[in-house]
């Protein structure tokens, strides 16, 4: 059996000089690797209570849904601003640069509640950090976050450093 690495397609100098982009696609594209993937996700949660599984725009909308449905537990989405229709919350974060906004519905998340964050990869952490001051402004408790891969060298970790971190895949 191939190992989840093995269908990580890497490709130097996307979107930018300098870059290795770890393409999920090349696992997606593969019943197997899709498979091992969301199972290999959905291990880190055995041992976790949880009522709420959120992903983050896009590509935790991808890994964290079928796990929601395996679990039977609700899904909600933190978009990019703009997208959902009703009352929302956003926050704002850097990016390397400039600045993005995401948001979530209010009524996506009830008081204390347990909600676990899903998201295909950790690089600087700034995205899944916003998210999940969303979810504590809404009074939700964020009881673990999963990702597929971490660049561990860019130490988004750090920022993450109060949550329970679990990764699948490890660059260096
Ligand atoms: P961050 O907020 O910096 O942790 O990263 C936000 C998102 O950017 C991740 O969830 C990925 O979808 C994407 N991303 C950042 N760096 C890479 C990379 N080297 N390869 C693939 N996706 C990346």
């Amino acid at each position: 059996m191939k190992k989840i690495e093995e269908y990580v397609r890497s490709i130097p100098d996307f979107p930018e000089p300098g870059i290795i982009f770890r393409d999920v696609t090349s696992i997606l594209q593969d019943a197997d690797g899709l498979k091992l993937a969301i199972d290999s996700m959905q291990d880190c949660l055995k041992d976790v209570d949880v009522d709420v599984i959120v992903g983050t725009e896009s590509r935790g909308f991808i890994f964290g849904m079928p796990i929601a449905y395996n679990l039977h537990k609700p899904f909600v989405p933190v978009r990019k601003k703009g997208k959902l229709p009703c009352e929302t919350i956003s926050a704002s974060y850097d990016l390397e640069y400039g600045k993005a906004e995401i948001e979530i519905h209010k009524d996506a998340i009830k008081p204390g509640q347990k909600v676990v964050i899903i998201d295909d990869l950790i690089a600087t952490g700034g995205t899944v950090e916003a998210a999940a001051k969303l979810i504590e402004q809404l009074g939700g408790e964020v009881v673990k976050i999963v990702f597929l891969m971490e660049l561990a060298g860019l130490e988004g970790r750090k920022k993450l450093e109060k949550y329970d971190v679990a990764s699948v895949i490890r660059y260096e």
